[in-house]
């Protein structure tokens, strides 16, 4: 039986003694400890008992530990398989516990950038094994950037022929203060070393999305719109507003070259894009980018200008606010939600797009007070490609002036500042790693671990059982766990 103490714990309403002995990231909303141990031998996980309760949460679980067996309830198979990455964070033996667990945040996210550097299948596997320890659900997967598009589609083969090969990247720079970052973004320099073709077919994208789902993890593909786009336009230049033919960019930043939002035909092969999108990728939701829009290119473009006249819209910001609202419509048509970053707000988006909070948490919270749905993830603490503050660091980081330190993401509340009234709009937060300074796989993983590891518990754990010196023990040992079985290149704690 479940108790109703449980729905309370749940629902946030009663603190409760976490108990800095028991080993385990994220940190679980109840435990109690009780004598005796049971002894892990053979094949244990295979003898766990298993029951059904309705009153758990979704993900949600209670597990009891005595010396003879192992018991755990739950109102889904997540919630099942979270007991085990519970159970099996408890060590051998297993000191007898009850726990009564479930996540606060419906939203636990991780954003794995594949376009500025390719990471591939083995890497992301690796990194979703990882997330599933850490009861992460959503990995953000960015498929389409200026540098590369990574992504099959059959109807357009010239996005990955010509779209996921760059000639070149730009040489590494230094970036110990915000103004080490070469301004204007011409100021980069080429390294001319050819880079790609990259990209993921469809059947591997169908491969990692099963590998995902068999992990609990739901996967978000991002196809960018209508900016970060010049890898497509250099496949297709009709894509763009002045139909000149671009190359992939071999440079960081923003172009002011975009989709153009007066084409019927970019928005025709939009749509064709988002159709096999949508075949490819069962979850929920699929993001349409939407940040980092210059509308230079719009202001003089005959088309774009043609659109904002007839429909009557409010300049440029209007006729990106008409593609945010046509694609909402369309994925909606398919069962998709459409998300968007903060900067689709300008466009008075309607109230059935996600809105992803990325430059501070303002966005936010003033998407759930006008009732929109939000996923936080501010750049302060969240982007784990910010300097994570270590004495002696191998790699290189972005540098805006944040540090992301372990102990400023273990900080991370996707509530703070969002009235009470509208925490339900708040469906979780995630960290994101751009991968502009990121260039290879082990490298990704010095980035996002241990600091996502904290951010896992501050979309896990309910405040009132966080504790940053437990954290701090606990991490140590699951960071040498994932170091020494899971062969992961963890970033040292500070
Ligand atoms: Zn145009």
């Amino acid at each position: 039986m479940i108790s109703k103490a449980f729905a309370a714990v749940a629902a946030g309403a009663v603190t409760v003694a976490a108990s800095a002995s028991i080993g385990v990231v994220p940190m679980p909303n109840k435990v109690v400890e009780k004598e005796g141990v049971f002894k892990c031998e053979g094949d244990w996980v295979a003898k766990i008992e298993y029951a059904s309760d309705a009153a758990i949460p979704p993900e949600g679980y209670r597990l009891d530990v005595t010396p003879e067996r192992i018991s755990v309830w739950s109102s889904d198979d997540a919630g099942r398989f979270y007991a085990v990455q519970t159970l099996r964070q408890l060590g051998n033996p297993i000191q007898c516990v009850e726990i009564e667990d479930a996540p606060r945040f419906k939203w636990r996210g991780l954003l794995f950038d594949d376009g500025r550097h390719f990471f591939g299948k083995e890497t992301l596997m690796k990194t979703l094994d990882a997330m599933a320890v850490h009861k992460l659900n959503t990995l953000h997967w960015v498929l389409t950037q200026d540098q590369g598009w990574r992504i099959e589609i059959k109807k357009y083969p010239e996005l990955t022929r010509k779209g996921s090969v760059r000639a070149g990247s730009p040489k590494p720079v230094v970036l110990r203060t915000p103004q080490d970052v070469p301004e204007p973004n011409t100021h980069w320099v080429n390294n001319h070393i050819p880079y790609g073709p990259y990209f993921y077919t469809q059947d591997d994208i169908r491969e990692i999305v099963a590998y995902a789902a068999a992990r609990h993890i739901t996967i978000i593909p991002e196809i960018e719109l209508p900016g970060h786009s010049v890898a497509a336009l250099s496949a297709y230049p009709w894509l763009g507003c002045t139909g000149e033919q671009f190359e992939p960019w071999c440079r960081w930043g923003v172009s002011e070259h975009i989709y153009c939002g007066g084409n019927d035909a970019t928005i025709k092969f939009l749509e064709d894009v988002m159709d096999e999108v949508c075949e490819l990728f069962p979850g929920p939701f699929i993001h349409i980018g939407g940040d980092e829009a210059p509308k230079t290119v719009w202001a003089t473009c005959p088309k774009c200008q043609k659109r904002i006249a007839d429909l009557g819209l409010k300049g440029e910001e209007g006729l990106q606010g008409w593609m945010t609202d046509h694609f909402t419509k369309y994925l909606a048509a398919k069962g998709k939600r459409a998300i968007g970053w903060d900067e689709v707000l300008d466009g008075d988006p309607g109230k059935d797009t996600i809105i992803m909070s990325w430059r501070g948490p303002q966005g936010g919270i003033k998407a759930a007070s006008r009732g929109n749905d939000a996923v936080m993830c501010p750049i302060d603490p969240c982007y784990i490609d910010n300097p994570q503050g270590l004495e002696e660091d191998p790699y290189e980081y972005i540098n805006y002036g944040f540090q992301a330190t372990l102990e400023r993401c273990y900080g991370f509340n996707p509530t703070a500042g969002v009235p009470e009234s509208e925490h339900s709009h708040i469906l979780g937060g995630q960290g994101n790693n751009w991968s502009e300074y990121t260039w290879s796989g082990s490298e990704l993983e010095w980035k996002i671990w241990p600091r996502m590891s904290a951010l896992a518990e501050c979309l896990w754990t309910e405040p009132a059982n966080k504790d940053w010196s437990g954290f701090k023990v606990r991490i140590a040992a699951l960071r040498r766990r994932m170091i020494r079985e899971m062969h992961i290149n963890c970033a040292p704690l500070q």
